[in-house]
């Protein structure tokens, strides 16, 4: 008989386990307290991008095969998934910080922009090709995937693994910050991302700045222009004033932006963990603490836990 596997949420690190499962023998439930769209995973920018992983060797993997795993659907446009060009721009007192990130792009996927090119008061800026992930379309996308290989859903909070422990084989655990009451680890923090929304440019590359800070990124639907980094916040609402602030950010560098309508704002809490905990505990795996990379190694550490299963 096939065994039976709980992933306890609906996130991308979930449904990314999931869809890894559900070609394979077992019988799998979905148990989350929200789905899409009441989630972080909808929240996130979703550019393909090493943030909050880089001192982690075993984040340049996971990395990796989420960008292989991301460009091959990237071909199918009903996923939201494109191909876009990023321009990562440092200034003078970041320097330093270029090599790590670096290690992690596909080979052939980043170059130096010429010097000639670069804006005033920018030292380095690198045009590197990036998987971009329209939340709003893909997470819905693999929901229905995996819909149709049987897996099921069901809403519930769950308060201890014990409750479903008797009525599984092994559990996965994907909850993000659900995992300080779960697991009692108080080393997984919340941190706070508001962003504001405008009337969207298409043709405009991905921008990401962290010195300033700012990054834009051009969805279908809105450009999203973020943003802040607010640890241990838990409220999840947006300030106009810092909404304001961020929108100056972006004037300041693409004056042009201005006449962008602004069609709205909104927060989310990346589950910050110092190491992303991706680990066997008896019949429990646990895949979470993703911080500001969840969708950037989703598929990596998805791949892990089914190791982990097998
Ligand atoms: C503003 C912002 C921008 C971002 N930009 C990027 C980016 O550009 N690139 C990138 O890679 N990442 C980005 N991120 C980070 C990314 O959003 C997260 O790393 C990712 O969404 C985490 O996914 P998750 O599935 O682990 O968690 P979540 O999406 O939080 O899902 C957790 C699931 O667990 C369920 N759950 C929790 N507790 C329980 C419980 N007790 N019982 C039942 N269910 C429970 C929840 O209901 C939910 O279904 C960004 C985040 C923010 C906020």
């Amino acid at each position: 008989m096939s065994k039976k596997i709980a992933i306890i949420g609906s996130g991308i690190s979930g449904l990314s386990c999931a869809y890894l499962l559900c070609e394979k023998d077992y019988n799998i439930t979905v148990i989350a307290k929200a789905f899409s769209p009441n989630i972080t995973s909808n929240r996130a920018a979703a550019f393909w991008f090493p943030y909050h992983i880089r001192n982690d060797k075993r984040g340049v993997s996971w990395a990796q095969k989420s960008y292989s795993f991301y460009e091959e659907l990237s071909a199918d446009a009903s996923t939201g998934i494109s191909m876009k060009q990023l321009i990562k721009v440092l200034r003078e007192n970041e320097i330093e910080e270029e090599p790590i990130w670096v290690d992690f792009i596909p080979k052939g996927a980043c170059k130096k922009v010429p010097q000639e090119n670069l804006s005033p008061g920018v030292e380095v800026a690198y045009d590197v090709t990036v998987p971009l992930i329209e939340t709003q379309i893909f997470l819905p996308y693999l929901k229905n995937y995996v819909s149709a290989k049987n897996v099921k859903f069901i809403e519930r909070e769950i308060s201890s693994f014990d409750e479903i422990k008797d009525d599984f084989d092994f559990v996965i655990n994907c909850t993000a910050l659900g995992s300080q009451k779960l697991c009692n680890d108080k080393t997984i923090i919340p941190v706070r991302g508001q962003v504001a929304l405008i009337e969207t440019k298409t043709d405009f590359p991905i921008y990401l700045d962290n010195e300033k800070p700012l990054y834009i990124v051009p969805r279908k639907d809105a450009m999203i222009v973020g943003g802040t980094y607010e640890e241990n916040m838990y409220e999840e609402n947006t300030e106009p004033s810092t909404i304001e602030k961020i929108l100056n950010n972006a004037y300041e560098v693409f004056p042009e932006l201005k006449q962008q309508k602004i069609i709205g704002s909104w927060a989310g809490l990346r589950p910050y963990r110092p190491t992303v905990r991706v680990e066997k505990e008896n019949n429990i795996i646990h895949n979470y603490g993703h911080g500001g990379s969840g969708f950037t190694i989703a598929f990596g550490c998805a791949g892990e836990v089914v190791n982990l299963l097998q």
